[in-house]
């Protein structure tokens, strides 16, 4: 059974805000033969439950802050605070600004996205149905993300000068600000704890792997939160390099082997660059600009809600079906 702090959401409710909230683009689970589209999980808790898998099927986890990390020709020596390990691959699961990455000269482009998110979450007047509302403006895009004590978390990605603004204002005047970018899709809102605001930025490492050393997760990648889909990317380059690490074991291959690193960061990196791309053209296209290609893109909801088939394609790329590793492709 699902617990309180984890909701499987049925639909998707994506409008522009020259549209109304009835006639957005719609995806529903049910209409492409699924009981639902995903699932919206408190980070903590998602963490505690991967924490104790690990334990549970024999891993050792020591609290410890990363130092340094000397590559050798059999090895990789690390030296964190809790002491010096020795082993034939190292991982680097250690965030954007990893330490991994710097440490062995993976080089990384990071940029500004000049936007911040603002997350908090609301009471809604309306039932939020089980359903990720999201609503793209010409400056950011605000979504509502259903939790299942009837509450939403909001996660609203505003160009940065509405996000100062927005952080400034008292809860009142905040709430009246998020009644009028909601269109009141779900009636009024009203805050349940305070706002938090996250500054974005993009960074996409040139090299995922070097000799004995590979990074996975914002790590090697950050993208927009506006699809929520970095986590799902970063279980995904886990799932990848765990089973390329599998298959290493039984051909007798070293884990930490170029080779063996190198399809590892073939496969995932087209993946994310794909993903990433096409998170930036609809936050280019629908969440800014207002040319010819902003007007076709959101004329583009319309047709894409029109096509059933167009629609399981982007269900497909949203539930991670399109990211299984084939093993044509190793
Ligand atoms: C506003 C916002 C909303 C988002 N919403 C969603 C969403 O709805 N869905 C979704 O899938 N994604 C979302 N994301 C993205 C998601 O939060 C990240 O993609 C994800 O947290 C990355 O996980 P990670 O484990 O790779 O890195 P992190 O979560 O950054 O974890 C890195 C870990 O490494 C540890 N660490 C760092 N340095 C060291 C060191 N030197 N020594 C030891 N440990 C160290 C840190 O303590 C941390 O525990 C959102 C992001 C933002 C900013």
């Amino acid at each position: 059974m699902l617990g309180p702090r984890v909701e499987a959401y049925e639909r998707m409710r994506i409008w522009h805000e020259t549209t109304s909230p009835t006639n957005a683009l719609v995806f529903d689970a049910a209409e492409v033969g699924e009981s639902n589209l995903g699932y919206i999980v408190e980070n903590r808790l998602l963490q505690a439950a991967l924490l104790d898998e690990f334990t549970d099927s024999g891993g050792h986890l020591e609290s410890a802050e990363f130092e340094e990390l000397e590559v050798g020709a059999d090895a990789v020596t690390v030296d964190t605070s809790a002491g010096t390990l020795s082993a034939r691959l190292v991982i680097g699961a250690d965030g954007a600004k990893s330490a991994v990455r710097q440490s062995v000269g993976l080089t990384a482009d990071i940029s500004d996205f000049n936007e911040t998110a603002i997350v908090a979450p609301v009471a809604t007047e309306r039932s939020h149905e089980k359903t990720a509302w999201q609503r793209f403006m010409r400056n950011g895009t605000l979504a509502f993300l259903p939790l299942a004590d009837g509450t939403s978390s909001i996660v609203w990605s505003a160009d940065n000068a509405l996000a100062t603004d927005l952080a400034a204002m008292s809860p009142t005047e905040f709430e009246t600000a998020l009644n009028r970018a909601s269109d009141l899709a779900l009636g009024s809102t009203r805050l349940v704890s305070e706002r938090i605001a996250f500054p974005l930025k993009r960074v996409g490492a040139h090299n995922y792997v070097t000799q004995r050393c590979a990074l996975i997760g914002d790590a090697a990648h950050v993208v927009h939160p506006l699809a929520g889909q970095g986590v799902n990317l970063g279980l995904l380059d886990a799932a990848t390099l765990a089973q390329l690490i599998l298959d290493a074991r039984v051909e007798r291959e070293d884990p930490g082997a170029l080779r063996v690193l190198r399809k590892y960061e073939r496969w995932r990196k087209s993946e994310v660059a794909f993903m990433s791309t096409a998170i930036e053209a609809f936050d280019r296209f629908l969440a800014h600009g207002s040319g010819p290609l902003s007007r076709l893109a959101q004329r583009g909801l319309g047709w894409v809600n029109r096509s059933q088939e167009i629609k399981r394609l982007f269900v497909n790329r949203a539930l991670g079906v399109a990211g299984e590793l084939p093993r044509a492709a190793r």
